[in-house]
């Protein structure tokens, strides 16, 4: 946080780390420091504390302790679902066929790029399934993706649907994508970068096969994540070596790491159950206060189906990144769209995937917090904001 009275409200970009979460990992940087993989009785310390956070990391998750991939983060996990799986996939296509990757039109360039890269290099066919205005995936346009096949010179490999969104909140509707694409016998990958430790997430219940995860947006160190991914789903491991898990993802574990996955998702998640009616009824009173007190803002994504702390407007007539800017002098700490565009100016991709006309997808901001506002905060990011929309020539 960059003043000591400033409001950081850009949850949804990272979080910071808990004392808890750093003392339970110290430890496995200082004394419990071997390889998990070494055979002598501290390797096998080491081993133990990787398994028991596996498994509870994943039954957090509604997974099995045999599914998880720890990996570096949200982007790799992303890139070795989307590749990996498509690329394990097109080896039982015949010959002459390209695989066909569907992703939504609102997913994050993590995804969206991975696609992109399996046509580049391997000739697939990377169909974008479309969004509603609420940046709800169409259901209809994604059936007709995994239809189109007889004949075709392509054939569905893969569905990559995020849970949640990143510049909107928009929660997808993951059971009915699953339930569609596997009638066609596709499996589904889910970013659920956004959405783990603030939204229940039963993968097994769900039927998902594969999930990402990223630690720093529940509270690890960054550079941490997991891949969740089910035996039944071909996968082909993007990093050649030693085979760890279960030679999916070659590179010595990180145990202090995937200890902090563990306790810091636990703990996100506990809190999220205790405080989920407060976050939300705190989310609505900023919406209602906002599009009160601003004529011009209207809410973006999903008003109902939505993450619990994401409040997500545009501004028609200013920029985000002006109100941003006036914002952060005011020491209200937001963003104006996804966190990975912020610093290059793009326009929010989800926005323009929605129907927005660029400049009316130019003036998106997003507020994101993990703990309910108190009336005082609203109050405070209210006043900030008519300040700044008044100094911008908003009135
Ligand atoms: N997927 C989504 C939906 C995200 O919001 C992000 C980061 O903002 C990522 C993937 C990338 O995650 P990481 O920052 O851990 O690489």
């Amino acid at each position: 946080m960059s003043a000591d009275t400033a409001l950081y409200l850009d949850a949804a970009a990272t979080e910071p780390v808990g004392r808890t979460v750093i003392d339970a990992m110290l430890p496995f940087m200082t004394d419990a420091y071997a390889n998990p993989a070494s055979v002598h009785q501290d390797g096998k310390t080491a081993a133990r504390a990787l398994d028991a956070a596996r498994h509870s990391f994943a039954a957090n998750l509604g997974a099995a302790a045999d599914d998880v991939i720890f990996t570096s983060g949200g982007t790799e996990s992303d890139n070795l679902a989307v590749k990996g799986i498509a690329l394990a996939q097109m080896r039982r296509l015949p010959h002459g066929v390209r695989p066909r990757i569907i992703v939504s039109a609102a997913e994050h360039p993590a995804v969206a790029e991975s696609a992109r890269w399996m046509q580049r290099f391997f000739g697939a066919d990377v169909v974008v399934a479309p969004v509603d205005d609420h940046a709800r995936i169409r259901l209809d346009a994604l059936e007709k993706a995994l239809a189109a096949g007889d004949g075709a010179d392509s054939r569905p490999v893969l569905v990559s649907v995020m849970l949640a969104n990143n510049e909107v909140g928009t929660i997808q509707p993951v059971e009915d994508v699953v339930r569609i694409a596997h009638s066609h016998h596709v499996p589904v990958h889910v970013d659920a970068v956004q959405a783990a430790g603030q939204i229940p997430i039963r993968m097994r219940d769900w039927d998902v096969d594969a999930l990402s995860v990223s630690g720093h947006k529940f509270g690890t160190p960054k550079g941490l994540g997991a891949l969740l991914v089910r035996g039944r789903v071909p996968l082909e491991p993007l990093l050649s070596g030693g085979g760890q898990e279960r030679g999916l993802r070659s590179g010595t574990q990180n145990v202090a790491g995937a200890v902090g996955l563990a306790i810091a998702l636990d703990e996100s998640i506990r809190f999220m159950r205790a405080h989920h009616a407060a976050l939300i009824a705190s989310r609505d009173r900023l919406i209602r206060g906002v599009l009160e007190a601003i004529p011009q803002a209207r809410l973006t994504g999903d008003p109902v189906s939505r993450l619990p702390g994401h409040a997500s407007f545009i501004f028609p007539g200013v920029t985000g990144e002006a109100l941003l800017v006036d914002l952060d002098a005011r020491g209200i700490e937001c963003s104006s769209g996804s966190a990975c565009a912020v610093g290059r100016h793009e326009v929010p991709p989800t926005l323009l995937a929605m129907g927005l006309e660029p400049a009316a997808a130019r003036s998106a901001l997003r507020f994101t917090f993990r703990r309910p506002l108190t009336d005082a905060d609203i109050a405070r990011i209210i006043a900030a904001l008519c300040a700044s929309c008044n100094s911008l020539g908003l009135h």
